[in-house]
């Protein structure tokens, strides 16, 4: 059976690139939706109830709605919007009760081994002789920050040492703010020109420094591997899947 892919957010930067990507993956384009009322479908709702599975890279405010439309439709998503509140990762894992979702900061393939190497660096590394900071670069239209790749790698080196990255995190340094605490996670975020994607995770002891960083060039490399966990997702249990899996790494 071919598989009907719609995309969430078909009019915007990401959305070009996954429109090209799904037939290039053998599956059918169902239509999609950009803002209300603009796109193939009307809502949702409607997108869902023609596609087996919704590839979403739209805005953190829509995040709660769409969980509700596509878990009432039982449709498969594949979440790539960043930003998400609290509120709106649980609207998330609601819906993964009824339907399988792959929700990823990153699809590509490169950030995904990178935060399997941050989770092993995190284990390897004590804390207490090696300081994690996380620097990232962006397009100056991004509206948040830091990144959710820089979140899914603050949260992959905190995974390694057994500590939840809200304990330890500290974003954006400025004026008179102490000496740096062992164990601490730091985020820096750098916004501008037409900037794809930069991260760089450094940990730096005493006498040395380990260094890991991706460069996206291609918004592609992140519609293909969206594609990608969008065929994965077909036939899968309900559940919250991530990048990795789909990798099996
Ligand atoms: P964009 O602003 O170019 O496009 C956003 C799209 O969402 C547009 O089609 C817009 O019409 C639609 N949209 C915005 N508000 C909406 C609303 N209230 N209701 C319905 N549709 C709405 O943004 P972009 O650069 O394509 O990025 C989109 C999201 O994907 C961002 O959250 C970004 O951080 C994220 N992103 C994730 C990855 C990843 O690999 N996970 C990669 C790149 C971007």
């Amino acid at each position: 059976m071919t598989h009907r892919i719609g995309i969430a957010g078909i009019t915007g930067r990401m959305g070009v690139y996954l429109a090209a990507a799904v037939p290039r993956a053998g599956a059918l384009l169902a239509g999609g939706i950009g803002r209300p009322g603009n796109g193939d479908f009307p809502d949702i709702s409607a997108l869902a109830a023609a596609s087996d599975v919704v590839i979403d890279f739209t805005h953190a405010g829509t995040v709660a709605h769409h969980a509700g439309a596509l878990a009432a439709a039982k449709t498969g998503w594949v979440l790539g919007t960043t930003g998400l509140t609290l509120a709106d990762a649980q609207a998330v894992e609601a819906a993964a009760l009824t339907i399988p979702v792959v929700a990823a900061a990153n699809f590509s393939a490169g950030v995904n081994v990178l935060l399997a190497l941050a989770e092993r660096l995190g284990a390897v590394l004590p804390a207490d002789a090696f300081d994690a900071e996380i620097l990232e670069m962006h397009h100056r239209q991004k509206v948040d920050a830091p990144s959710g790749t820089a979140l899914a790698l603050g949260r992959a080196v905190a995974a390694g040492r057994g500590a939840a990255l809200e304990d330890v995190m500290v974003s954006g340094r400025d004026g008179q703010t102490g000496a740096r605490k062992n164990g601490q996670i730091g985020f820096a975020a750098l916004r501008g020109g037409q900037i794809i994607g930069s991260h760089n995770l450094t940990f730096t002891a005493a006498g040395e420094q380990i260094g890991l960083t991706h460069h996206a060039f291609d918004r592609g490399v992140f519609a293909t591997g969206a594609v990608r966990a969008a065929l994965w997702l077909q036939g899968r249990k309900p559940g919250l899947y991530s990048m990795r899996d789909v990798l099996g790494i």
